[in-house]
């Protein structure tokens, strides 16, 4: 039986706003799932990204509405999402975190399950340049 390989898109470039202080935070996110039949169009992915970062958000709560839409939607064997953003509500408050990006991660299905997938995730993610297999 032939697999389908697994999809990987880097650097999906988002603008949103915090829901507590209604201040904009910007970033990328990356998306990777497994395919069980059907491969979408990497502009499908980039666009259930625009959809939830353009309400007002917390990161953490984007991460996973983003994993669960592509859970949903294409019922694939794994969905993982990771999310590096600025955001201005830190730096404006002085903190002292200027420019420090928060990330988090969203991890369903085999890439919940299989760590040494996620930690070829998390590689292929900070590569220095684009991967699109596992
Ligand atoms: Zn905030």
């Amino acid at each position: 039986m032939i697999r389908p390989r697994p999809c990987l898109l880097r650097d999906i470039e988002f603008y949103s706003h915090c829901e507590h202080h209604i201040a904009p935070f910007v970033g990328r996110a990356h998306v990777a799932y497994l395919p069980t039949k059907s491969v979408v169009g990497i502009s499908k992915l980039a666009r259930v990204v625009e959809i939830y970062a353009r309400r007002l958000q917390t990161q953490e709560t984007m991460t996973a509405q983003i994993a669960n839409a592509i859970m949903n939607a294409l019922q694939p064997r794994g969905v993982a999402v990771l999310i590096e953003a600025v955001h201005t509500c830190m730096s404006m408050r002085g903190i002292g975190k200027r420019n420090v990006a928060t990330i988090t991660t969203q991890f369903s299905g085999e890439f919940k399950s299989n760590p040494v997938l996620q930690a070829r995730f998390m590689e292929l993610v900070r590569a220095p340049s684009g991967g699109f297999s596992l």
